[in-house]
């Protein structure tokens, strides 16, 4: 019986590497919080008669379950720099964000350093 030689060629490999190299997982735990913004961004683009949609705070706790209340404009405006994000009062790490907005009922932080630079390399704003 010729022995069977099996190659897991596993999809996203290569994803998967990237974030193990990466050098602060609760940096990696924004960045997937921020996709699931993004998601609901789509689709509230598509019910825009609320005013407001709710979207998942994006802090670095990886058990954290709040929800905030955000305008698609003020989501926008949180969304042009990669290393922004918005999260509930209270939730900001003062060692690694900066806050640039507080507006009641978010506030908008900025990493610094190395979770900075982790979220702008996986922004999903950025083109080309
Ligand atoms: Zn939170």
């Amino acid at each position: 019986v010729p022995i069977q030689t099996e190659r897991p060629d596993r999809p996203g490999r290569a994803e998967a590497s990237l974030l193990a190299a990466a050098v602060d997982q609760k940096a990696n735990h924004q960045v997937l919080f921020r996709e699931v913004n993004e998601r609901i961004a789509e689709l509230s683009g598509e019910w825009s008669d609320t005013g407001v949609s709710l979207f998942v705070c994006e802090c670095s706790d990886p058990g954290c379950t709040e929800t905030l209340e955000i305008s698609p404009d003020e989501y926008e405006r949180a969304r042009a720099d990669g290393a922004r994000f918005v999260v509930t009062p209270g939730h900001q790490q003062a060692e690694v964000e900066r806050v640039v907005a507080d507006l009641d009922r978010f506030l908008v932080v900025e990493t610094v350093g190395a979770a900075a630079a982790i979220a702008r390399s996986n922004d999903p704003r950025r083109h080309g």
